[in-house]
């Protein structure tokens, strides 16, 4: 499949890691160092091998440019900070000033400066990735959340030097294959969030992968009123409705159990503190919104998560920003969460606002994986090819 860190020799080589420090960040200091955080496995095992680590990243869209407000020096700040080793930063990634600072960096970690900044980048291109490869000896791609882009650092780079997974990618890769590669059956998956819009092809994958769909969110009401159920006020799109019924149709087809909410939490506002009330689905007011599932349905969902091995989510099931909203999606997580514990289940997580749910439902240390790469994982989640990992196994023939 692709080479790891434990099948080649890093002794007294320069290791280029391709890392994702496009971290949150509000006037130039990082406000979340998850990612950051992440990396730690990786470079820690490549400095105990004898290698040179240096990291390559993106930061923001500066299209080819130099954008001051985009640099990556506070995310090597961060580094240093997050994972308490010494770390030079370097004013460009290709070049004499990419060649000076690793050259004199000695024992620290080198962090280059935005990848972004030249147009080859996301281009693809054959020059920039010569010019990135020409630094080092081992490419490293520790960078999942980056591998659904076809761009020289992920891409590109990996078919002109030794190519290996770092260990953020390697668990990555491990937890998504147990999920929807071989996974363990039945597999159920619940697909919440705002519109169906987004997230359409995750659905037509799904109903022929898994053997239960549980539908939720905002996009459970467009599968409603696809069914001929008045949907109120509620966030919908009626355009989608007949693509809906395909969808439930390739269901039924493949022995898919598609499961949409029984009951609904309705308000007439979407605020903290706003009256709201429990409804039978078939019930909702015309000037309500359906803002989470409702009781009975949170209970018949996780009765039907008990018989499951494997699950995967995307979505929160309802607007758990503000309770009570939340208290679908942390029902559902925290069963979830006891039926990882107890060992009946393997359960993957991922999006950026599936991950936020998890973490204020108090669960993100029970869940089996949670993966923060966004865009990547509902790319994978739609059983698309991701290049990043494409140009890993190619490398590794
Ligand atoms: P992720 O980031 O995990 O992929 P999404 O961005 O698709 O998830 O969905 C999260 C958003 O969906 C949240 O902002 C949440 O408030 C919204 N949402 C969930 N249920 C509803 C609903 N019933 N009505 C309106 N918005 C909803
Ligand atoms: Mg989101």
């Amino acid at each position: 499949m692709f080479k790891t860190l434990d099948d080649l020799d890093f002794a007294g080589k320069t290791a280029l890691v391709r890392a994702d420090l496009n971290v949150p960040m509000l006037n130039g200091v990082v406000t979340d160092a998850t990612r950051i955080a992440r990396l730690a496995p990786t470079v820690k095992d490549l400095r105990a091998k004898g290698a040179k680590v240096v990291l390559l990243s993106h930061f923001g869209r500066p299209k080819g440019k130099r954008v001051e407000e985009m640099t990556l020096a506070p995310a090597a700040r961060a580094v240093e900070d997050v994972l308490g080793v010494p770390v030079t930063f370097a004013n460009d990634c290709i070049g004499a000033d990419a060649v000076q600072a690793i050259a004199g960096s000695g024992d620290a970690v080198v962090v280059l400066e935005n990848l972004r900044y030249h147009a080859g980048e996301e281009a693809n291109d054959e020059g920039f990735a010569a010019a990135l490869a020409a630094l080092g000896d081992i490419y490293v791609n520790d960078a999942f959340s980056a591998a659904h882009r076809a761009h020289a650092s992920t891409h590109r780079i990996a078919g002109l030097m030794p190519a290996v997974a770092g260990r953020n990618m390697q668990a990555e890769l491990e937890a998504l294959s147990a999920a929807l590669g071989e996974p363990e059956r039945p597999v159920a998956a619940i697909v919440g969030g705002a519109k169906v819009s987004t997230k359409l092809a995750v659905l037509e994958n799904l109903v022929g992968r898994v053997e239960l769909l549980i539908i939720g969110g905002g996009m459970a009401n467009t599968f409603l009123y696809a069914g001929g159920v008045s949907v109120g006020k509620s966030l919908c799109e009626p355009d989608l409705a007949e693509t809906a019924r395909q969808v439930m149709a390739k269901a039924a087809e493949s022995g898919c159990e598609i499961a949409l909410p029984g009951d609904a939490v309705v308000a007439r506002e979407f605020k903290a503190g706003a009256p709201f009330e429990v409804v039978p689905i078939d019930a909702i007011p015309d000037d309500a919104m359906m803002l989470d599932v409702g009781p009975e349905t949170t209970r018949s969902l996780c009765e039907k998560l008990q018989s499951c091995r494997t699950l995967i989510w995307n979505g929160p099931m309802g607007a758990f920003e503000i309770p009570p909203f939340d208290d679908g999606t942390v029902g559902l997580a925290e069963a979830v969460a006891d039926l990882t514990d107890a060992g009946s289940m393997r359960s993957v997580a991922g999006g950026g606002d599936t991950v936020a749910a998890m973490s204020a439902a108090g669960v993100s240390e029970r869940i089996t994986y949670i993966s923060t790469a966004g865009g990547a994982f509902l790319e994978w989640m739609e059983g698309r090819a991701l290049p990043g990992v494409e140009a890993l196994a190619e490398a590794a023939k």
